[in-house]
């Protein structure tokens, strides 16, 4: 089980309040769980334990960590449990926790035309970016004991995560977790495939395992005749399974045509070291014409900045090779998070998730760095400058939204069912999206749990439910309270048929 100390140990400094807050979640987490079961067989407080372990490696601050142990003490109706929390933890906790379970609510339902609604429902509801890594956190630990979950559920979940999940943490610059996302929901959608692509990529791998090695000890030579020692940092890069499958579809399943299966990754302190290193690689290697891409100059429309060249090694064989600076590798495996990590100084090696461990000994893991110098992965130290929590997650957001989205409100159906809306609906609105006959026989109906009058402005996340009784029937001033046209129309077309005859 995973301890306070195991999580204030991600954290760079934590104070002595940082520490009690964490210690006090813990406890009040592990209480309110207690009992309580998970699929297998554990108790469920591994979960938001594990959870909030994932959000402290990723950087995350004091009070998102806390939230994270949190995440699932609160149903959306329990006003004591949400009252406890705020009188021990305050607002901003509450919101996080809150915010964490609304998202919780939202269901969903498979049509592909919903799908990217849905992903920036996700976004538009969260209002705040650290309720999306809380939610990003929760999920990974959900994939990662997706084994035990029941059967007929198991598709659902992984196509949710590979379909809402994972696209919005590519969204967020998160190159980790929507690779681990990603590698973990794969298995479950299409198993053979899945199987496929370890067996076409098995050989490719241990092969480019030995390429890189040769290719690394002549380029360290070089390097360091270069002025470039101490200052440089390396690793392998293994290319995640399922983005290894998608590349393989592009290439009709030819492994030797792809040719960062693995790939050698240089981390220098400037830019213009960057530079000088692509500069001496290729002074040693011919590069392939046309597979030098400097997304420096040019980066990946989700900010991703790195140089990758691919090389003739000299022995038939052909390599991938990858610069960056320590800022943009941060960037491009934590994206936003990465502006708000902490600089680490537990030095605990986080092991990433390895499908191929069992598959193959001794191959280094996506994260290993070059642990025959005994080096720190750089991934895991100097996380990051900042030691405050993330200042602009309103700037992100707004980016994110479109034009739609912000005269559009997403409400929920008590099932999680997501009803879209324009601004300033009201109930009326809500009943007729959902079916004639409901709109209908409105007799009344409740927004967050509480009664309200049929007049009532819905906003954002609300959850609605609507009573309804085959003797009421709309009445003239419904059509004050409608604002989508449909309502309106159906409002008009039922008084006409309601009316009186003389
Ligand atoms: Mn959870």
């Amino acid at each position: 089980m995973i301890s306070v100390k195991d999580i204030t140990d991600m954290m760079q400094n934590p104070s002595r309040e940082d520490r009690e807050l964490i210690a006090r979640a813990y406890e009040f987490s592990q209480k309110a769980h207690e009992g309580q079961k998970r699929f297998s067989g554990d108790p469920y407080f591994i979960h938001p334990a594990q959870t909030a372990q994932s959000l402290a490696e990723l950087g995350m601050g004091p009070k998102t960590i806390a939230a994270g142990l949190l995440h699932d003490t609160l149903e959306d109706v329990d006003e004591v449990s949400a009252k406890k929390i705020q009188e021990e933890f305050g607002d901003e906790i509450l919101f996080l926790v809150q915010g964490v379970t609304k998202l919780g609510h939202v269901r969903y339902k498979g049509a592909s035309r919903h799908i990217e609604s849905l992903r920036k429902l996700f976004v538009a509801t969260s209002q705040d970016i650290r309720v999306l890594i809380i939610k990003l956190a929760d999920r990974l630990h959900n994939m990662e004991t997706l084994q035990y979950v029941p059967e007929e559920k198991q598709k659902r979940i992984a196509q949710e995560t590979m379909e809402v999940y994972a696209p919005i943490a590519h969204r967020l610059g998160m190159g980790k977790m929507t690779g681990d996302l990603e590698d973990l929901a794969f298995p479950f959608i299409d198993p053979d495939a899945y199987k496929e692509t370890i067996d076409l990529s098995q050989d490719r791998y241990k092969e480019s395992q030995v390429r890189l090695d040769k290719v690394y000890k002549s380029l360290k030579k070089e390097l360091a005749a270069n002025g470039f020692k101490n200052n440089v940092k390396t690793d392998y890069r293994r290319k995640h399974l399922y983005s290894l499958w998608r590349k393989l579809n592009r290439k009709d399943l030819d492994i030797d045509r792809v040719y960062d299966v693995l790939a050698l990754r240089i981390v220098v302190p400037t830019i213009s070291d960057c530079y000088r290193v692509l500069g001496i690689v290729h002074s040693i290697w011919r590069p392939l014409p046309g597979r030098i891409k400097d997304y420096i100059a040019f980066p990946k429309p989700n900010g991703y900045k790195s140089i990758h060249t691919t090389i003739f090694t000299g022995d038939g064989g052909i390599a991938e090779i990858q610069i960056r600076t320590e800022e943009m590798h941060r960037e491009a495996e934590y994206g936003i998070a990465s502006h708000v990590q902490y600089k680490r100084k537990g030095q605990k090696n986080i092991p990433p998730i390895d499908w191929f461990k069992d598959l193959i000994p001794g191959l280094h893991s996506e994260a290993g760095a070059d642990e025959e110098e005994g080096e720190v992965p750089i991934w895991i130290k100097d996380l990051a400058e900042a030691q405050t929590e993330l200042e602009a997650p309103r700037e992100l957001l707004s980016h994110m939204q479109t034009d739609y989205f912000e005269n559009r409100i997403f409400v929920f159906t008590p099932r999680g069912d997501v009803i879209d809306l324009p601004a300033g609906s009201s109930p009326i609105d809500f009943a007729y999206q959902i079916h004639t006959d409901i709109g209908d026989h409105v007799s009344g109906a409740k927004v967050n749990s509480k009664f309200v009058s049929l007049d009532t402005t819905l906003s954002n996340g609300d959850i609605v439910e609507i009573e309804t009784n085959k003797k009421s029937l709309p009445s003239r001033k419904w059509l004050e309270y409608a604002k989508t046209s449909f309502a309106l129309r159906k409002i008009r077309s039922a008084l006409q048929k309601n009316k009186p005859r003389r």
